[in-house]
């Protein structure tokens, strides 16, 4: 039936999904400086600046992996604050979870799916999730559970891959398509889960598409910063 074969292809994503990430774990961080050219630091702290987030704050980082956010986030909630580091796949959960450690942090780590989010109702100030949600099966159920866990007044915060301006479409595609998973190939001995990558991106909503997303799932202001001519865009919207 219709539904039978939705189920199938739910789940054969999910489960491509923990295959690819098992396979990328001990690589991802050299990959990610390659392949975005050192760009997703500066992504990641235009991230941090724009969530105004304070000594004290909760903040909930969700698919947060090798914990590049969290641990940014730890610097900036101080001792009263509290930085949760969460992601559904045990091998990127355990790397970041060492670096958490490594560089003298202490952080609650918790290994879950962001569409079931194990926290009470308005818990959080802040919740992040960067590079995650295009993985994840139900993007609107996702939205709808962070939403749940912030605190009234509190702000989502999704970092993603976007729509590309469109006079540079063809040289990216070039880029995504061709050379990414040579690169994948030569570096982490992995090309399939570079060719995920390129098709993923693809197939994620677009700037406008996510803002409709969001607001849909009851978040306000929602407004959107694209980065690096739309390669990647910075949403945030607002649980009032
Ligand atoms: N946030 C990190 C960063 O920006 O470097 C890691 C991003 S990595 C590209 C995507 C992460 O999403 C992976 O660690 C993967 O396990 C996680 N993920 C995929 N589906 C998920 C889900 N349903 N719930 C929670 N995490 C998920």
């Amino acid at each position: 039936t219709h539904f039978g074969f939705q189920k199938v292809a739910e789940s054969e994503k999910a489960s491509k999904v923990r295959g690819v990430f098992s396979s990328v774990a001990s690589s991802y961080d050299v990959m990610n400086d390659l392949m975005s050219f050192g760009l997703h630091r500066l992504w990641k702290a235009f991230t941090v600046q724009i969530a105004g987030v304070r000594a004290g704050d909760r903040v909930l980082d969700v698919a947060g992996g090798t914990a590049d956010l969290s641990l940014a986030f730890a610097k900036k909630v101080g001792p009263s604050g509290q930085v949760w580091l969460t992601d559904i796949n045990h091998a990127m959960l355990s790397r970041g979870r060492d670096r958490v450690v490594d560089k003298g942090f202490l952080l609650p780590v918790a290994q879950c799916d962001a569409e079931k989010l194990p926290f009470p109702d308005n818990h959080f100030d802040c919740v992040t999730v960067a590079f995650g949600l295009r993985n994840m099966t139900h993007k609107d159920q996702a939205i709808a559970e962070m939403r749940r866990v912030l605190k009234p007044g509190g702000r989502l915060l999704v970092l993603e891959f976007s729509k590309v301006w469109k006079p540079l479409a063809p040289a990216y595609d070039f880029y995504s398509f061709k050379l990414l998973p040579m690169m994948g190939e030569k570096v982490a001995r992995d090309a399939d889960s570079y060719r995920y990558l390129a098709e993923s991106i693809r197939m994620h909503p677009d700037q406008e598409s996510l803002k409709t997303l969001m607001e849909e799932a009851g978040l306000s202001r929602v407004e959107y910063f694209n980065m690096t001519a739309g390669v990647v865009a910075l949403h945030r919207g607002y649980k009032l």
